[in-house]
């Protein structure tokens, strides 16, 4: 509960406000047994993803992603890594240890990808890939070297193989014409063969909900299961291989990225809905596609905010009715700052500041406003997340017949890390939606990666075992 503010005579009103917006924000709010449907709903699109007549018009992808068995610990090499569509995009040199057990960062690096190169041609994209790779070696002295790449490539893709990997479509902040439908590991090595000044060995194309995955499962065995939650959200996890329609075989596993961010593409959350996230959805780079990952990611819950916050101005029941240029304009009202309000010690003083920065005329009670839609819009996210981690959790508990499953998930991604409140909410619901299954955290420090170098090195392992 919000404390409100101590001026006596204004005392009733301000709560008598504070009231009237937490019924107006009602839509948002989702109920226990609304939220079992939700889960219940992509159970369905589960299993219509991964058969084979009702894949291709299923909105939640199921993708294989040739990725067979987690690491056994036996891993070893150096390795590069690339790391694109999260909130940077790197270049990394990491080594994996095999009698520590330890993967290890020995360099990276960030790269800007200027806005123009986010929305331009996939050619120039690439390029500017390759020429990033180009210094960092460069820089370190690798350039001689062939070494092994993982690269992790946070978008939908159809793979054929693990070094094979179509795009299916853009998502996020990037649309660069010429790629959707294309291999983009042929579109890496075509750019690095252009400059010509060095080159690399096999390579791993990998979700990064797979790296993050991969990552943790070099220190948790039992870690089956990847899910980010950043500038986008997903989820990947260890299926059997025997429902994987698409695929050949009966035995074993396969890791399957679900894309679960477009859980509601045919219309299925149309109940949850608000007006919102439908605006949201109308003005993104990508509209009609992404639903989930519209109402829960970092690159739309500022937004939903924002436009919470002009309606509730115009509808006079926050700043005395004024908005601001600033207020107006699309993402200024970051999703960090959600994060900065939501701190329970800092946040309404951090929530004065942003207002007052974005040009409002806020008083104590417009923060303690502010703050109750921060939290209800971010609440709304880690419920949806938890009943969709619910659904994969108690697939897994079914898929092999267990009463009870222990299973650890691999996560990473701003929102979940950054946020003071998201990771237990998104438990606490958890506990509530998937009560027979335990399932345990493990935050990936760099599983982009280091999963995808961790992905390359189990491929090498396979490929010599089956030459063997
Ligand atoms: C992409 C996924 C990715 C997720 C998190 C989504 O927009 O479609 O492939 O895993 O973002 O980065
Ligand atoms: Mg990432």
């Amino acid at each position: 509960r919000i404390k409100v503010s101590q001026g006596v005579p204004d005392q009733e009103s301000d709560s008598a406000d504070l009231r009237k917006v937490e019924d107006w924000l009602q839509p948002f709010r989702l109920s226990r047994e609304k939220l079992r449907e939700v889960s219940a709903r992509l159970r369905r699109d589960l299993i219509r993803g991964l058969g084979k007549h009702t894949h291709h018009r299923a909105p939640v992808k199921m993708l294989p992603t040739f990725v067979r068995a987690t690491p056994d610990g036996t891993e070893k090499g150096d390795f590069l890594a690339l790391d694109l569509g999260g909130t940077n995009f790197r270049v990394l040199h990491v080594r994996v240890v095999e009698d520590q057990q330890k993967v290890l960062k020995m360099d990276s690096k960030i790269c800007a990808i200027p806005q123009e190169i986010m929305l331009g041609p996939g050619e120039q994209l690439f390029d500017h890939i390759a020429a990033c790779l180009s210094e960092f070696l460069e820089s370190l002295g690798l350039k001689g070297l062939t070494l092994p790449l993982g690269f992790t490539f946070s978008f939908p893709c159809e793979q054929k193989d693990i070094d094979k990997s179509i795009l299916i479509r853009w998502t996020k902040g990037f649309n660069c014409s010429g790629v959707e439908g294309e291999d983009v590991v042929g579109l890496l090595r075509e750019a690095i063969h252009r400059r010509g000044d060095y080159d690399i060995g096999p390579v791993a194309m990998v979700n990064d909900t797979v790296g993050t995955m991969m990552s943790c499962g070099y220190r948790d065995r039992s870690c089956e299961i990847g899910m980010i939650i950043g500038t986008g959200t997903n989820a990947c996890y260890m299926e059997e291989i025997k429902n994987v329609k698409r695929v050949e075989g009966e035995d074993g596993r396969m890791c399957i990225n679900t894309e679960w961010g477009g859980f509601g593409d045919d219309g299925s959350l149309k109940d949850i809905q608000t007006e919102f996230d439908v605006e949201v959805d109308r003005k993104s780079l990508n509209p009609g596609v992404h639903a989930f990952e519209k109402m829960i990611s970092g690159m739309y819950l500022g937004e939903v905010v924002r436009l919470v916050l002009i309606k509730l101005a115009q509808e006079k029941m926050l700043f005395g009715g004024e908005t601001s240029e600033a207020l107006l304009t699309p993402d200024k009202f970051e999703t960090r700052y959600i994060s900065e309000i939501e701190e329970d010690a800092t946040g309404l003083d951090r929530a004065l500041e942003i207002l007052s920065e974005l040009g409002l005329p806020a008083g104590q009670e417009d923060c303690e406003i502010v703050h109750l839609v921060c939290s209800t819009i971010s609440t709304r996210s880690s419920e949806l997340c938890a009943a969709a981690l619910a659904t994969i959790a108690n697939r897994i508990r079914s898929n092999r017949g267990l009463d009870h499953l222990h299973t650890t998930v691999g996560v990473d991604g701003t929102v979940y890390k950054k946020h003071p409140k998201f990771s237990q909410r998104l438990h606490a619901a958890l506990r509530i939606l998937a009560p027979k299954c335990e399932i345990s955290f493990l935050v990936s420090e760099d599983g982009s990666g280091k999963g995808a170098a961790m992905v390359t090195a189990v491929a090498q392992r396979l490929a010599a075992q089956s030459r063997l």
